[in-house]
């Protein structure tokens, strides 16, 4: 049977999907974990099955070999015949999936320093996928692409204009997230898919996005991945003026204020306790409280501008693994949004409906899902 392989590669860990070529949902689903450390651990999910194995020391080469035994184990007699990849960042140039030749490659590469803790890892497993089928198509869907059209205002910063032509611009990124939500509305509320609608995607990443007739006219995230809300880990939007005060008085060199910024801030580092949501919600200590007011007030705060720049409001979306499923986060967000016709339904939103809402907007959640994305990217190319 001819499938096609899906490949989200980041810095310690590659996701993977298995297709059908032609139609159909996915035959196994799984993730490598802990690259470049000496637990290296495998899961994946075949039917009702899964497995965990420990894989010791493992680099992205060696991890997608592991990948593949997996699949030639579970799956006999399947044939990868396309490969598709998330890759962050498609740069100014970039509005749709690409097949990925060398010419593509050299100009992905130059796009580096636009991501520099996500687009390296990427490319690294379009190499390792290349290497491993020379003869498979190799797709890379961008998280940039959805945004490529958004208006130049939402896409430039108030800087001498000479960055801007250097590729300083606001990006936007989750775009894979964000098609497949579009596309799923598209399909359940017609009117809805050609209306006024901001989608909040809340994950360890998270970001929102205003959604105008189907395309994104602003997002939350900019040049980086820093941007707008917090998350996990990272402290979304910042005033500039903190990196010169912590260069200036902290002495902090680049490399300590990206893992300030990446790796230590956020819920982390609001509550000093766990970057993960469930936890927080379950701790109940004041500084985690308070990360989680944080959180809420500023989703609230922006999808009072991003209301503002659509117009109005149609449907509010919640997605990613907050958005889905913390009834409590999404009863925060909708609290005191009445003046944008939001009115909860706490019944519907405690049993996770579709539908959570009563008011003139419509509230819904909608489990996303980015391999589908590029799984249907990689068809489209086959
Ligand atoms: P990623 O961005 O890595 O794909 P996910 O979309 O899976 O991450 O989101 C992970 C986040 O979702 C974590 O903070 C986790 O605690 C949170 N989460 C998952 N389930 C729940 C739940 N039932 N209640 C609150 N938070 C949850």
């Amino acid at each position: 049977m001819s499938v096609l392989l899906t490949l989200n590669a980041g810095s310690s860990s590659i996701k993977f999907s298995v297709y059908p070529a032609g139609d159909g949902a996915a035959l196994a689903h799984g993730q490598i974990e802990r690259i470049g450390s000496d637990e290296g651990r495998i899961e994946f999910n075949h039917g009702n099955q899964q497995t965990r194995t420990d894989v010791g020391p493992v680099d992205h080469a060696g991890a997608l070999n592991r990948i593949l035994d997996e699949i030639g184990t579970h799956l006999k007699r399947s044939k990868i015949i396309a490969v598709g990849h998330r890759i962050v960042h498609g740069g100014p140039d970039f509005d749709a999936p690409q097949q990925l030749t060398p010419e593509v490659m050299t100009r992905l590469a130059e796009f580096e320093p636009l991501a520099p803790l996500h687009q390296p890892h990427n490319l690294a497993g379009v190499r390792a996928a290349m290497s491993a089928f020379p003869d498979a198509l190799q797709i890379g869907c961008f998280d940039t692409a959805f945004h490529r059209h958004h208006p130049w205002v939402n896409d430039t910063f108030a800087l001498p204009r000479k960055y801007y032509d250097q590729g300083v611009r606001r990006y936007g990124f989750h775009g894979l997230s964000y098609d497949f939500v579009t596309g799923r509305l598209a399909e359940i509320d017609h009117h809805a898919a050609h209306g006024r609608t901001v989608v909040a995607h809340l994950g360890n990443g998270a970001s929102m996005c205003a959604i105008l007739d189907g395309k994104s006219i602003g997002s939350t995230m900019g040049f980086s991945a820093l941007d707008g809300l917090p998350m996990g880990t990272r402290s979304g939007q910042l005033d500039p003026g903190v990196l010169l005060y912590l260069m200036d008085h902290e002495g902090m060199d680049s490399t300590q204020i990206t893992n300030l910024l990446y790796k230590e801030s956020g819920l982390l580092g609001l509550s000093g306790l766990s970057n993960d949501m469930r936890t927080l919600q379950e701790a109940g200590t004041p500084e985690s409280e308070q990360a989680i007011a944080y959180y809420t007030f500023r989703i609230r705060r922006e999808l009072g501008a991003m209301a503002a720049i659509l117009g109005g409001l149609d449907t509010l979306v919640f997605c990613g693994g907050i958005g889905e499923h913390s009834t409590r986060i999404r009863a925060e967000v909708c609290k005191g949004m009445e003046w944008l016709g939001i009115q909860l339904d706490p019944a519907a939103n405690a049993m996770h409906l579709s539908v959570i809402s009563t008011g003139r907007a419509t509230v819904r959640v909608i489990p996303t899902d980015e391999e589908i994305v590029i799984a249907r990217a990689v068809r489209a190319a086959l």
